[in-house]
């Protein structure tokens, strides 16, 4: 087994991307970061007749945006009947419609740009690993049918080979919104529409520091630096001290995912005969799919630390894979590695300013569409074609004990474990 992005050995980023060298005096937003938030932003206020610049310190769409499951569900990482109870009806209405609304947007964005990224709406079916998790989902089903007005199904177990090849789980909950794609060539795509729209690209380009200097921005990078109106913070799981106010806001969480090598047609349609994206009922949750040429890709993690020795990791997946599927066991896998995810200490993404610098952040595993939404909402936002973003209303919480590093990590893995023990 590799350690290697699938995605990025299938389809090199940046192959026929025009990046830029030179830094212009002078632009109306300089972002910073280039996975989905920030080409969404670009690509909105570029649309506008602004002049943008976005900066990235690896090549472009190096991030989570190119090493994800490139899973498009509904919902966010906050369960959206906790979400009702804290901000009530009015909003749980609003940050569910908007949930979906952004897989809308990623498919006519992907048919828009004309981004050959292998999107297919497949829907998706979340599994129950417990009988106790099954039981929950009629009376949940029902509530999100009456208040949101959303349709999902239930599949029970005795129905669940027409969903999945195996009888691991206690049936689940499909959804037919849903869809999948390979994501670095949809952030390849995104990058090559920003650029057609006069979008600057800078790689390999470190953000340092940003100044005030008057009304403008200094952008200030080990091989120069450059004024910008405005500045947008687009770093997710990748956020570091760059602005000290900001960090408090979003801390990482370690995903791992393992590849197998292309399994036979007729495997590939007995594990799952719809192609549906899945994903499980756990606090320590995993997430699979078959990718787009017939590989089993299978995430989730042991810990929520980034930095898991990357074979112990890959070992403890292919154990869990091999347990669901164990038409698997002699099946090789063939890739593993890992990214950040930006969680929140809500659970929710955010919009945000902190002395003048703008940000969007915190998807948790459903960045595909939510980062796509929100880089967008805030191009719309600072682009005066929006006057409102529910992710702008909500207070963004920070708590005293976290401030750079997050060492409660650990703690929270244990107790996240008991609760899958118990649960
Ligand atoms: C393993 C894994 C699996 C996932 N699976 C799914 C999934 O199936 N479905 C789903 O919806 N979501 C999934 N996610 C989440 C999703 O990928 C992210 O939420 C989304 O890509 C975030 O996009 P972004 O543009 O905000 O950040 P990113 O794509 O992470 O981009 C941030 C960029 O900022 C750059 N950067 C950081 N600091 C600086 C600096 N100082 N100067 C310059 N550049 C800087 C980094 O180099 C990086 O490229 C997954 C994430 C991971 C890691």
């Amino acid at each position: 087994m590799v350690s290697k992005v699938y995605w990025t050995q299938e389809y090199p980023l940046g192959k026929n991307l025009v990046v830029s060298e030179n830094f212009p005096e002078n632009v109306d937003f300089a972002i910073i970061g280039s996975g989905y938030t920030g080409l969404t932003a670009a690509r909105v206020l570029a649309k506008a007749d602004n002049s943008v610049v976005v900066l990235d310190e690896k090549n472009i769409g190096w991030g989570a945006s190119s090493r994800n499951g490139g899973m498009a569900t509904p919902g966010l990482k906050q369960d959206i009947f906790k979400i009702y109870k804290k901000y009530g009806i009015e909003y749980a209405k609003e940050f569910w419609k908007a949930s979906v609304d952004a897989i809308d947007l990623l498919e006519n964005i992907i048919i828009e740009e004309k981004i050959n990224c292998d999107w297919s709406r497949d829907g998706h079916i979340a599994l129950a690993c417990k009988q106790s998790h099954y039981d929950k989902l009629p009376e949940y089903s029902e509530w999100i049918r009456k208040e949101l007005g959303h349709k999902k199904t239930l599949v029970p177990k005795e129905e669940i080979h027409s969903e999945i090849g195996t009888d691991y789980y206690f049936g689940g909950l499909s959804d037919e919104v849903s869809g999948g794609l390979q994501p670095a060539k949809y952030v390849d795509g995104l990058a090559k529409a920003c650029t057609n729209m006069g979008v600057q690209l800078f790689e390999n380009n470190r953000v340092n520091s940003i100044k005030k200097i008057g009304e403008l921005y200094e952008i200030i990078t080990k091989k120069g630096s450059l004024k910008a109106k405005k500045v947008i913070i687009a770093t997710n799981g990748y956020t570091d001290m760059l602005v000290p106010q900001i960090k408090p806001k979003v801390f990482s969480v370690g995903s791992y995912i393992i590849v197998s090598e292309v399994l036979s047609r007729e495997l590939q349609k007995k594990l799952s005969p719809k192609d549906r994206m899945f994903y499980d009922s756990k606090w320590f949750i995993n997430y699979f799919r078959l990718t787009p040429d017939g590989r089993m890709l299978w995430g989730g993690r042991n810990d929520l630390s980034t930095d898991l020795d990357l074979r112990e990791s890959a070992d403890l997946l292919t154990k869990q894979v091999r347990t669901v599927f164990p038409e698997l066991e002699d099946v090789a896998f063939t890739h593993t590695w890992t990214g950040k995810l930006g969680i929140t200490f809500d659970l929710m993404p955010h919009i945000g300013v902190v002395n003048g610098i703008h940000y969007a952040f915190g998807y948790g595993g459903h960045g595909l569409s939510i980062a796509t939404y929100l880089g967008t909402e805030l191009g719309l936002l600072l682009s005066g074609q929006k006057v409102r973003s529910p992710f702008e209303e909500i207070s963004h919480q920070t708590m005293f004990f976290y401030r750079k590093d997050p060492w409660f990590l650990p703690f929270a893995a244990k107790y996240y474990r008991f609760l899958d023990w118990i649960s």
